[in-house]
């Protein structure tokens, strides 16, 4: 018999990636803050809890998907947190992006209670959380990898068992290392080629099956072409994360070069009001710099 699965957090990604757990046929339990938020999932055949704690006495494996490392305490941790009601045995599994040591310190409060626990941060955005082909990064057991890998099968298309407790977030950080240093190359080279006079279309259809393809660049660039700033991910998490890589990046001694810069660049468009647009906005902050601007808002 599979084991009954919880859900808590159903925003831009725990929508997608809970609708498809639902979708591979588990027997699913959903809680969001808002409630409303949760109001589809429950019309689509899916339970609804009262509270986190709650979920976790009516689910073996719980997963969670909020975000930031003190929303995750609260959910796992707090007063009506997951903690509360879970039994020993029971799997809670983090999908939010949050800090290695904050993951670590969950690790060891639910063990304390005899529940398991796996970081296991994911890569891939809204379209990813839609489509179920996330890439995700586990660290935790192997054990209870191999317990959540049917439901991580149902979420993603890459899962990557990375090391133990925290090593999800860390190579998780990674990610985000690569992600904003690709997306300061894609705005430096938009605004060049609509300086220079270039067909901003005809560019990216050049160059995108090229060495310099990316993810980034296929999914995001479109996007600046057509003004569209709706988020995948907001700038204001975007910056939770690039925190999370200075400081983490302080404590081992690593450079931090162009992350340091980004952080500046969207400091900047945070202070002009522009946290809840998507991260790739970041091409603003050098269109401000170059007086130009990509794109037109058309089609
Ligand atoms: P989002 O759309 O802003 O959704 C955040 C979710 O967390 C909502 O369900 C929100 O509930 C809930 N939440 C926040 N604080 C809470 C608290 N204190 N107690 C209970 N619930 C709380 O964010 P998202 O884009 O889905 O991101 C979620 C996580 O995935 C973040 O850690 C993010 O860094 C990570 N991530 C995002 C992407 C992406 O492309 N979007 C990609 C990879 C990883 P309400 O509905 O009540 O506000």
């Amino acid at each position: 018999m599979t084991e009954r699965v919880g859900f808590i957090g159903l925003g831009i990604m725990g929508s997608g990636m809970a609708a498809n757990l639902l979708k591979a046929g588990f027997d699913l339990t959903v809680w969001n803050r808002t409630p409303e938020r949760a109001d589809a999932l429950v019309a689509a055949g899916a339970r609804r809890a009262a509270t986190p704690a709650d979920l976790g006495a009516q689910c073996a494996m719980i997963f969670s998907c909020v975000s930031d490392t003190s929303d995750v305490l609260e959910v796992i941790l707090g007063e009506q947190g997951v903690i509360e009601g879970a039994a020993p045995g029971a799997l809670v599994v983090d999908m939010s992006t949050i800090s290695p040591q904050g993951a670590q310190t969950i690790a060891a409060a639910l063990a304390e209670r005899g529940v398991h626990f796996l970081d296991a941060p994911v890569s891939g955005g809204s379209e990813g959380a839609a489509r179920g082909t996330l890439s995700i990064m586990v660290g935790g057991p192997a054990d209870q990898v191999a317990r959540a890998m049917p439901c991580f099968q149902a979420m993603g298309a890459t899962i990557t068992h990375v090391g133990g407790h925290g090593d999800g977030q860390t190579v998780k950080l990674v990610n985000q290392i690569l992600v904003v240093g690709t997306m300061l190359a894609i705005s430096e080279a938009l605004v060049f080629a609509r300086a220079s006079g270039v067909d901003l279309e005809k560019t990216l259809q050049a160059v995108s099956g090229g060495a310099a393809g990316s993810w980034m660049l296929s999914n995001r660039a479109p996007q600046c072409l057509r003004r569209d700033w709706r988020p995948g991910f907001t700038i204001d998490l975007q910056q939770k994360d690039l925190r999370l890589v200075l400081q983490a990046a302080d404590e081992v001694g690593a450079p931090m070069i162009v992350t340091a810069q980004v952080f500046q660049l969207y400091r900047a468009l945070q202070a002009a009001g522009m946290g809840q647009e998507g991260n790739h906005a970041l091409i603003k902050a050098l269109e401000r710099l170059a007086g130009v601007e990509v794109g037109t808002g058309e089609g």
